[in-house]
C-alpha cells in the first residue's frame, strides 16, 4: 500500500492556510478528477485516491459546504465519490445535485440546448467512431465530452475530431473546446466552474474557500476566487495539482501548488488537522 505523502507548506504558505481555516462559513471546493483521484485511462477506469473518500466525510464534520465539482454530470460525480451530504456541481457548473437531495438541478439557460447536443452526436457518431476504434462519446445531457485516450494515435486524431465537431457544431450554436484528451460539446454560454462556484459562494455567505483542481476548467474558478478575495467578498486559496497532462501555466493562476493529486490527501489530512474546531 502507498504512503502517503505528508504535506509540509512554506512558512508563509501555512499561514494563509490557517488564516482561511478560521473562517465561518467555510467552503471546500474541490475538482474530481486528476485531483480526488489520479488520472486513469477512462473516467469508468477512476477511482478516488485512498484515504479521500473518508476525509471528505470528515471534511463535513468542519466545513460548511463541501462540494465536489466536475465536468462529469452532477449524479456520475455522486456516483464516484459515493458520499452523501456534499454539493455535487457536475458539467463544469451547468447543473449541481444539492447536499439534501437527489434531484439534479440543470440551469435553466442550459436547458434548452439539451436538444441541439443530441442532434451533433447524432451528426458525428458513427463517422467518427468509425474512422478513429477506440474513440468514446460520452452522453451527459447538456454537454458531451469525446473521449480520445483510447485512440491508437490520439494526438494526431485530435485535430481531425475536433474540426469534424466543430464543423457539426457551427451550425447549432455549440461550443466545442479541447481538454486533456478530449473534445467538449457545450451550450454557448458563460457558465463555467468559477461562475458556479461564486454562486454557492455568495448564496451561503461563505467567507473562506478552498478550491483544488488540475484542469484548464479549474482555472476559471482560480480566477473566482481571487476575484472574490480582492473585493472582500471571501479568503479564497487555490490550489493548482500538478501533473504531467496540467496545463502549463496552472500554477501561475494559483495560490499555491501540491506535486501530484498523490499529495491530495495528505493536504486534505492537514486542513482538517489545522482547522481551529479540530484543534480546540
Ligand atoms: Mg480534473
Amino acid at each position: 500500500m502507498a504512503i502517503e505523502e505528508a504535506f509540509s507548506p512554506s512558512d508563509s504558505v501555512r499561514d494563509r492556510l490557517r488564516v482561511v481555516l478560521a473562517l465561518r462559513p467555510l467552503g471546500l471546493f474541490s475538482d474530481i478528477d486528476g485531483t480526488l483521484s489520479a488520472i486513469a485511462p477512462t473516467p469508468d477506469a477512476a477511482t478516488l485516491l485512498p484515504g479521500v473518500a473518508d476525509l471528505l466525510k470528515q471534511a463535513l464534520a468542519t466545513f460548511d459546504l463541501v462540494a465536489a465539482v466536475s465536468g462529469r454530470t452532477a449524479i456520475d460525480a455522486r456516483a464516484m465519490v459515493g458520499l452523501p451530504g456534499l454539493l455535487y456541481i457536475g458539467n463544469h457548473g451547468l447543473e449541481h445535485l444539492s447536499e439534501d437531495d437527489m434531484t439534479v438541478h440543470v440551469r435553466p439557460e442550459a436547458e434548452p440546448w439539451i436538444r441541439a447536443i443530441n442532434h451533433v452526436l447524432a451528426s458525428i457518431q458513427a463517422p467518427l467512431t468509425g474512422r478513429f476504434p477506440g474513440l468514446v462519446i460520452e452522453r451527459k445531457g447538456v454537454t458531451a465530452t469525446i473521449h480520445l485516450r483510447g485512440v491508437e494515435h490520439p494526438k494526431e486524431a485530435e485535430d481531425a475530431v475536433y474540426k469534424a465537431v466543430t464543423d457539426s457544431a457551427s451550425a447549432g450554436g455549440l461550443h466545442v473546446t479541447r481538454g486533456k484528451m478530449v473534445v467538449e460539446l457545450r451550450p454557448p454560454l458563460e457558465i463555467d466552474k468559477g461562475v458556479s462556484i461564486e454562486g454557492f459562494v455568495r448564496a451561503r455567505g461563505l467567507r473562506g474557500a478552498f478550491y483544488l483542481g488540475d484542469d484548464q476548467t479549474d482555472i476559471d474558478a482560480f480566477r473566482t476566487l481571487r476575484r472574490l478575495t480582492a473585493d472582500g467578498v471571501c479568503q479564497g486559496v487555490a490550489v493548482a495539482v500538478l501533473h504531467s497532462e496540467a496545463p502549463a501555466h496552472l500554477a501561475a493562476e494559483a495560490d499555491m501548488t501540491l506535486p501530484s493529486a498523490e499529495a491530495v490527501p495528505g493536504f486534505l489530512r492537514w486542513l482538517l488537522a489545522n482547522t481551529p474546531a479540530a484543534t480546540g
